[in-house]
């Protein structure tokens, strides 16, 4: 893929360019990532340096952990977006990228905290 990939949020306050070449789709299972998007997170990664955004005043930032935050859209409320800080990365919501994707999940991170509601994505280790 050499097109840039275009996001955006609900309600389109939030719009987001990032890198033909963002990672993923990578799918965290982990307990915080349960609380904050109420199921998985099924993201996309890329340097935030990498990654254009529009309307960033619309983000409302959360401190989730010691080295990350995360931000959802003051409006519409979509999580948009996990920012490891020290590292300068951000993770953002495969959920929020518009048309076709051309990817799928490549893989299950922190499995072992996964709620017994569900069945692990198939067809990634
Ligand atoms: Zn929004
Ligand atoms: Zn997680």
């Amino acid at each position: 893929m050499t097109a840039p990939i275009s996001a955006s949020c609900h309600c389109g306050a939030v719009r987001l360019t990032l890198p033909a070449d963002a990672a993923g789709v990578l799918a965290c299972h982990c307990g915080d990532c349960q609380k904050l998007h109420g199921n998985f997170n099924a993201f996309l990664a890329a340097p935030r340096a990498a990654i254009t955004v529009e309307g960033e005043e619309a983000l409302v930032w959360y401190q989730s952990s010691p080295d990350s935050r995360r931000a959802f859209c003051g409006t519409c409320g979509a999580r948009v977006v996990k920012e490891l800080t020290g590292a300068g990365r951000w993770l953002v919501s495969a959920g929020l990228i518009d048309g076709p994707t051309g990817r799928h999940i490549l893989k299950n991170l922190w499995a072992q905290s996964k709620p017994d509601w569900y069945a692990l994505p198939e067809g990634a280790p």
